[in-house]
C-alpha cells in the first residue's frame, strides 16, 4: 500500500526531504503523499522512512492504494526509469508481468482522522 498522511501532521518539514521517491510534498494545509509514487520505500529501504521520522506518527497506510510488494517493487522499477534522462534506456523492455500492472484505483480516499 501507499502511505498517506493524516490531518495530525504539525508541518514540521522532516519527511520531504526524505523521501527517495519525492512523493510528499506540502497540500493545501498539511503536507500530503502522491500514492502513485509511494512505494513505502520499497527499492531504496527497509522500512518507510517517512514513518520512522515523524514525530506524531500521522502516517498510516493508504487503504485506498492496496499494492502487494510486488507491485510495489515494481513502482519502484517504473519510477526509475522515468527519471532516466530520454534515450537513456538502452536495455530491453522489461516485460515482468508486475511491471505492467496498473496501480489500484482509488475508490475511495480515507476519511481524515
Ligand atoms: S513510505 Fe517512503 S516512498 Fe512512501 S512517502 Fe514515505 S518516504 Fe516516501
Ligand atoms: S514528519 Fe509527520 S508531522 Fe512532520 S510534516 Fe511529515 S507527516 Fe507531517
Amino acid at each position: 500500500m501507499a502511505l498517506w498522511i493524516t490531518d495530525e501532521c504539525i508541518n514540521c518539514d522532516v519527511c520531504e526531504p526524505e523521501c527517495p521517491n519525492q512523493a510528499i510534498s506540502m497540500g493545501e494545509e498539511i503536507y500530503e503523499i502522491d500514492a502513485q509514487r509511494c512505494t513505502e520505500c520499497v527499492g531504496h529501504f527497509s522500512e518507510p522512512q517517512c514513518v520512522q521520522l515523524c514525530p506524531v506518527s500521522c502516517i498510516p497506510v493508504n487503504p485506498a492504494y492496496v499494492e502487494t510488494p510486488e507491485q510495489l517493487l515494481a513502482k519502484y522499477h517504473r519510477l526509475q526509469r522515468a527519471a532516466l534522462p530520454p534515450g537513456a534506456e538502452t536495455g530491453p523492455a522489461n516485460d515482468d508481468a508486475a511491471d505492467a500492472a496498473p496501480l489500484p484505483a482509488a475508490s475511495s480516499l480515507p476519511a481524515s482522522a
